[in-house]
């Protein structure tokens, strides 16, 4: 992969939040730190109450004429959003690199697969939108007919995770808009620039007054949000967050979709090509640091071939090189936080505590360059067990935990035994036995001889506490569509039989 990287823009940034179509500016009480260095970017607004109910004023007085425009016309502001893309690009992946830390090519990947989203929503959006007619049993209702409407559900909260800052926000963002409905965004506080991106973008193309908002804030603004007169929550983030939204919207009668942590296994099979396996798997488990929902958190590899696997595995491990994402030699960047990185630490004594062992890594970087970013070696550990947190938890960086198994049957039931469900994957040569342990694993997404990877085609989403609804794909647009069925008879009788009196 050939990436040009920019210079670094190192001046102090200033954030204002998108209200109807208007910058405004705030308190500035939110600060966002590039995690490689400790430095301030910027400074943002702390979004309060009164900014939210705004921000949803702004959404429901645009919903009406936004939701009655041909959806041709909503496809051409998504497709001038994708070039607004390209044309800020570089400064886009540049930012993403500083308040995140992701090495420069993975910030690059995360734009253009953006992207790649808008444009599937864009032009195939469409397709899932009109009505369908529905057969029903012509001998018990000769005169009846049955179709659906796909209709927008109306002000959606979309609220974001840091992770992929401005990948994730597009995918509901884009699926939200086609469809119709107004949308109110809350980024996460840990990228609040990469946000405000977003809103530059929208509003650069064109789009119409209040149907995208943009706040800043942490979770107080995001429990404005929820409370306020919104009809969906678009919600991806932690279990914790989720449940909570999940009960606030019980309540509410308003709708939401939950796109949760996991703890996902990685199967490596007897058969596997164990070259392949090695690589993906180290990819799996260190890109973004280990920030990703769909990280390889569990390694179960075949006995017979664990000690090639482990010793190969370890020594790849060892040898990616951390540093600052804007660094052209850099493989992984820091944590984003020292939250993170405090919650790493803790997985990982516990796990020593336990009796584990350290093949790689297992602590911070003792170079001096690293030592005011959140920063930790890729660890592997083996002689692991279901008691500890790295088996159990989502640790959400760089660790490896590796166990051996001796029948494809258990490699199953140890990947199934857990809460979390949402994705998996399966590292064999044998597609008899792909299709088995696809079939049998818990997950709401397997992936074969690969991992992480989004298609815009495909649904997205987890099961058991990993979360519910679907992004991406048909699945995912429908999430933001409200089906009305309508029942039509044209039939000229005065009454029909079900109706009374019930004796004849
Ligand atoms: P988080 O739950 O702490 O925060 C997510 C968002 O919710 C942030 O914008 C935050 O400000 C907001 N928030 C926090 N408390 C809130 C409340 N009470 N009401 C409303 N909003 C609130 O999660 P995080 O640390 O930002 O993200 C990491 C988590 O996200 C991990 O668990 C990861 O697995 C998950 N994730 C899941 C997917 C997926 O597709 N399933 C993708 C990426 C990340």
């Amino acid at each position: 992969m050939s990436v040009s990287y920019p210079v670094q823009n190192k001046e102090m940034k200033k954030g204002k939040i998108l209200i109807n179509g208007k910058w405004r500016q705030g308190n500035c009480d939110l600060i966002s730190i590039d995690p490689a260095t400790g430095e301030t970017i910027g400074k943002v607004s702390m979004s309060g109450k009164k900014d939210v109910v705004d921000a949803v004023k702004a959404a429901r007085q645009a919903s009406i004429s936004w939701h009655s425009i041909d959806i041709s016309q909503r496809s051409e502001f998504l497709k001038k959003a994708i070039n607004v893309i390209h044309e800020r690009s570089d400064k886009l992946k540049e930012l993403i690199v500083r308040e995140l830390g992701k090495p420069y090519p993975e910030a690059s990947v995360e734009v253009d697969e953006s992207a790649d989203m808008l444009a599937f929503f864009a032009e195939e959006g469409k397709n899932f939108l009109e009505s369908e007619y529905i057969p029903i049993n012509r001998s018990l209702f000769p005169n009846k007919v049955s179709y659906t409407r796909f209709e927008p559900i109306g002000v959606v909260a979309v609220i974001k995770p840091w992770n992929y800052p401005f990948e994730l926000p597009i995918w509901s963002i884009g699926a939200a808009l086609i469809t119709g409905n107004t949308v109110v965004f809350k980024p996460s506080e840990l990228a609040p620039f990469v946000g405000l991106e977003i809103g530059t973008i929208f509003q650069e193309a064109g789009l119409p007054e209040g149907v995208l908002n943009v706040i800043t804030g942490d979770g107080k603004t995001g429990e404005y949000l929820v409370d306020s007169n919104v009809d969906m929550v678009a919600f991806t983030g932690s279990i914790e967050t989720g449940k909570r939204i999940s009960r606030y919207c019980a309540d509410k009668g308003c709708r939401v979709s939950l796109e949760l942590g996991g703890k996902d296994p990685a199967i490596v099979c007897e058969d596997a090509d164990i070259g392949q396996a090695v690589n993906g798997l180290t990819w799996g488990s260190f890109a973004n640091c280990g920030q990703v929902c769909v990280s390889a958190e569990r390694i179960y590899v075949h006995q017979n071939i664990a000690e090639e696997f482990i010793a190969r595995f370890v020594e790849k491990a060892s040898t990616l090189k951390l540093g600052n994402g804007l660094d052209p030699s850099v493989d992984i960047g820091p944590l984003v936080s020292q939250k993170q990185l405090d919650k790493v630490e803790t997985h990982v004594k516990d796990a020593i505590a336990k009796r584990a062992k350290i093949l790689t890594g297992g602590q911070r970087p003792t170079d001096e360059s690293l030592k005011r970013g959140f920063y930790f070696l890729p660890t592997v550990l083996s002689e692991v067990n279901n008691d500890m947190k790295v088996m159990t938890e989502e640790t959400f960086g760089p660790i490896a935990p590796i166990m051996t198994f001796s029948t494809d049957d258990e490699a199953i039931r140890l990947a199934n035994q857990t809460s979390y469900g949402l994705g998996a994957s399966i590292w064999t040569t044998n597609l008899r036995k792909a299709n088995y342990i696809s079939e049998m694993v818990q997950a709401g997404m397997v992936w074969v001889n690969d991992i992480n990877i989004a298609y815009p085609q495909c649904p997205w989403g987890g099961v058991k506490k990993s979360g519910h609804g679907k992004e991406l794909s048909k699945y995912g647009i429908r999430e933001f569509l409200n089906i009305k069925h309508i029942n039509v008879d044209f039939g000229e009788q005065e009454t029909r039989d079900w109706w009374f009196p019930y004796k004849r």
